[in-house]
């Protein structure tokens, strides 16, 4: 339970340190600019966590769980477009000046930073995650139309909005002239960037492993066996999941979480999946051969005996 808390407590972290640190040269004076800053400064350092969220480590996701850091990120998500639009209202450039862009660098910087955030919160809200309109059919329906590659990558816009933010702070005066806030706020930001991008090039070195057997286990389910192509596989435990990305198949290359179907404790050690058709891709399963490449970014979940086993009475799942 307690590590529910662990992101936003990252997130009042950095915002307390970083507001501590504005506050040792600059004063808000009135009660609409301590609102304007106070809004400015946790909308970023919530940015920055769920950037930090979004690189999904291991040691975290085992004692929250995936589905619980996915709402956690949503919900977190959802404090952004109030704060901004609070800060937003207080510091409005004045529709002219918006129109014909006559702005400060600052401004700039920071509407630019809004309109892709702007995108980022659609594409998660809508199509990537199913937090906020599982309750609606006609949402989870439409859902389902939109190509998922496609806003996955708008949504890495989130990137790009942290970049434009940190230089909207960068422009103005009193933050810039404040070295102690500047180092914080860069040191935030860099290790958060850092962070991300070392996950990414991690995700391109996975472990590659290679399919040994596929067959048709019903009219709709294929079951995928794949072998390590260096050294061992991954030890799993039943009712683990992992991010598969086939990556010289004829199929997407989009990374799909598939749980393992069989005994982590093969002879041979080879790992099993079962996929059942239902989508865009998972149509298109069939068409992997024996010898295609995957990798496998895991393993996540931490539903399994030793995790969930509360006394020692039989269970059933
Ligand atoms: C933890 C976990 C374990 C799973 N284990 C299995 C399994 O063992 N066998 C199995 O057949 N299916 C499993 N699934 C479901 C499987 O991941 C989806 O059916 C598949 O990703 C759907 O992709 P699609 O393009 O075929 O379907 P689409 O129709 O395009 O998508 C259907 C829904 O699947 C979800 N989805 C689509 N792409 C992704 C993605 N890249 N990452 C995450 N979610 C996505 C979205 O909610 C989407 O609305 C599991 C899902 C999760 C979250």
């Amino acid at each position: 339970m307690k590590y529910k808390w662990f992101y936003p407590g990252v997130s009042v972290l950095m915002f307390a340190t970083l507001y501590i640190a504005m506050a040792l040269e600059f004063s808000p004076g009135s009660f609409q600019t301590l609102v304007a800053v106070v809004t400015g400064l946790l909308s970023y350092s919530i940015m920055l966590t769920l950037v930090l969220i979004s690189i999904r480590p291991k040691s975290i996701e085992k004692k929250v769980g995936m589905t619980e850091l996915y709402e956690i990120h949503g919900w977190m998500a959802m404090v952004i477009p109030v704060a901004i639009l609070l800060h937003m209202i207080i510091f409005w450039s004045g529709l002219e000046n918006v129109i014909t862009l006559n702005l400060s660098p600052a401004s700039l910087w920071g509407y630019m930073g809004v309109i892709m955030l702007i995108i980022v919160m659609l594409t998660g809200i809508f199509v990537l995650s199913d937090t906020f309109i599982k309750g609606s059919k006609a949402l989870m329906k439409r859902k389902g139309g939109y190509n998922r590659n496609f806003q996955l990558w708008l949504h890495r816009l989130a990137i790009v909005s942290v970049i434009a933010i940190y230089l909207h702070m960068a422009n103005i005066g009193f933050l810039s002239d404040n070295q102690v806030f500047m180092t914080l706020l860069t040191v935030y930001t860099g290790l958060t960037l850092g962070a991300y991008i070392v996950k990414k090039i991690h995700n391109l070195m996975l472990p590659k492993y290679q399919i040994v057997r596929t067959e048709k286990i019903t009219p709709a389910i294929h079951e995928i066996e794949l072998e390590a192509t260096k050294g061992k596989a991954m030890e799993i435990e039943a009712g683990q999941f992992a991010f598969f990305r086939f990556v010289d198949s004829e199929v997407g290359r989009e990374p799909h979480p598939f749980s393992f179907s069989a005994s982590p404790r093969t002879k041979d050690g080879n790992l099993t999946v079962m996929i059942q058709e239902d989508g865009d891709f998972t149509d298109t399963i069939g068409q992997v051969k024996i010898g295609d490449k995957v990798t496998i970014e895991g393993p996540y979940g931490n539903f399994y005996p030793e995790a969930v086993q509360q006394s020692d009475k039989p269970m059933v799942f």
